[in-house]
């Protein structure tokens, strides 16, 4: 059965889950687990295959529908990449941006949100009315900028 685990990563999920009246159920924190102990974003075929090296069998639709949940409960942050393939990184609902590394998909995060000094005046005078703000850097990490 399930495996021993539980650290601050999981702790935060199950309160968040708990707030909202939903269950922690050990293939949700299972993919709070695989997404908190990677150094990079991991597709939804790797998370699919971390849970499954955890529990055994477990439907890949489950893991869609946990994502999605996460995303928007501020656990999981979707990350964008060039070739337009997603990844996902564990969140806690923290206002962080990041920078992801197209060679090695690492997950890093940059102190500033650069959207704090942005001059919303300008959009609003036409109407438009700001709710949120999606800022992510692409490129290489220092490692992989290294090796090039
Ligand atoms: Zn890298
Ligand atoms: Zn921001």
């Amino acid at each position: 059965m399930m495996k021993d685990f539980e650290c601050t990563q999981e702790s935060y999920a199950r309160e968040v889950l708990r707030e909202k009246g939903l269950k922690s159920t050990t293939q949700r924190l299972a993919v709070v687990h695989v997404l908190h102990t990677s150094r990079k974003s991991l597709s939804v075929g790797e998370i699919h295959d971390g849970v499954k090296e955890m529990l055994g069998a477990t439907g890949l639709a489950t893991i869609y529908r946990t994502l999605e949940m996460f995303e928007d409960l501020g656990i999981v942050k979707r990350l964008h990449f060039p070739d337009g393939g997603r990844g996902y990184a564990f969140s806690q609902g923290e206002h962080v941006h990041h920078m992801v590394c197209v060679d090695c998909r690492g997950v890093f995060d940059f102190p500033e949100c650069p959207v704090e000094s942005f001059d919303y005046a300008s959009v609003e005078k036409q109407g438009f009315r700001v709710k949120d703000h999606f800022v992510q850097l692409f490129g290489q990490c220092g490692k992989c900028a290294e090796a090039a």
